[in-house]
């Protein structure tokens, strides 16, 4: 049985949270001289001089609407590091509990385990990319307070199982987070409505990625209320600054482009995908869910360090688990995935004229 107060670190179930003026005075007013801000204005066009709303309940609401979700429901976050590092803080006893890391992964997970001193116990996927049931299953124990799955997954691009993940959802008491951070390129569909039905699931989304909006630092953690609350008592009063509550609300406005460059995005990986396992050094492609693709390669270091000399940079993933060979490529538009091949092209020549010589 799920039971989150057992979960609870007993120091954050007896934290009592920072009480601000703004948790202390919540009327109207037209005299605000309980904050110690600076009641003359701010050295800028639009006044900053007031503390934000530590809750950003006008953003939330404004996430309520695009995602599905009530606003109790929601954390947000300075990007989902922040979200991911509360869970261990919220959760995980330093040097007694444990966490369960799937690689390959986001590599987040496990800095952020090393910070809070979390057991890491890690399960390799299946060479599918899928996860190990049986492994998980031996890896769990009674100090096992979270798993991290992501999906689709970074680096590999695929989607995980969905039997899987709710297999774990239903089995698992500890809590598993569902990292969805690429979910608006994949065919398959969210966890995010499935909040009411699974009390011990925490979905991560973020703003970086199909939003366009990496430099705002946005993330956003989807949970039960009690999950959320747990998180609003340990996080820092005002985590999100005013200018990105008010520019985050403007780019919720936007669905529409955000849809327009998903479809192009998806387009783009297709076309991309196809042209680059015509390429002797591509070696494979594994399918995407996300706005990136895994590519196996026969010579990944040769082939990143002729791709900056070209200018272009992509991610060289080959020393990872299960990515021998490979490099991760971010798509991009036509213009430069057109770029990127040219490139591959004159590297096989290049290649070819250095035997030759
Ligand atoms: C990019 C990414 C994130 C997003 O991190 P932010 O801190 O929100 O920018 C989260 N998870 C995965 C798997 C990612 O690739």
């Amino acid at each position: 049985m799920f039971d989150l107060n057992a979960l609870t670190r007993d120091n954050i179930k007896k934290l009592v949270p920072y009480s601000t003026a703004r948790d202390e005075f919540k009327g109207k007013a037209e005299v605000f001289m309980d904050a110690n801000e600076n009641n003359f204005g701010s050295p800028l066009p639009v006044n900053y001089n007031r503390y934000p709303d530590p809750l950003q309940w006008k953003l939330k609401y404004k996430m309520a609407d695009v995602k599905g979700v009530p606003p109790p429901n929601i954390f947000i976050g300075n990007g989902s590091d922040e979200a991911i590092d509360l869970l261990y803080r919220c959760f995980v006893n330093p040097g007694v509990d444990n966490v369960i890391l799937c690689p390959p992964t986001y590599g987040m997970y496990e800095v952020s385990a090393h910070i809070n001193d979390a057991v890491i116990r890690k399960v390799t996927l299946t060479p599918e990319f899928q996860l190990d049931i049986p492994a998980l299953q031996q890896a769990i124990d009674e100090h096992t307070k979270l798993i991290f799955i992501c999906s689709p997954n970074n680096p590999t691009g695929n989607t995980i199982n969905r039997s899987d993940i709710e297999l774990l959802l239903n089995n698992f008491d500890g809590i598993v987070v569902v990292d969805e951070a690429y979910i608006n390129f994949s065919r398959h569909k969210t966890f995010i409505q499935e909040l009411t039905e699974y009390p011990n699931l925490v979905v991560l989304q973020t703003l970086s990625k199909a939003w366009g909006l990496a430099g705002l630092r946005i993330g956003m953690a989807f949970a039960g209320e009690d999950i959320i609350n747990t998180f609003n008592k340990v996080k820092a009063p005002y985590n999100i600054s005013q200018a990105t509550m008010e520019l985050a609300m403007q780019a919720l406005d936007n669905v529409s482009q955000v849809n327009e460059w998903i479809r192009e995005i998806v387009i783009e990986r297709d076309l991309l995908s196809a042209a680059l396992i015509q390429l002797p050094m591509i070696v494979d492609i594994y399918p995407s869910d996300a706005s990136f693709i895994l590519v196996k390669t026969t010579d990944a270091k040769g082939i990143y360090e002729y791709l900056v000399e070209q200018g272009i940079v992509v991610r060289d993933r080959s020393k990872v688990e299960l990515c021998l060979g490979c490099l991760r490529i971010t798509i991009g538009t036509a213009e430069e995935n057109v770029r990127l091949l040219e490139a591959l092209k004159s590297f096989h020549l290049s290649k070819e004229t250095s035997v030759t010589a």
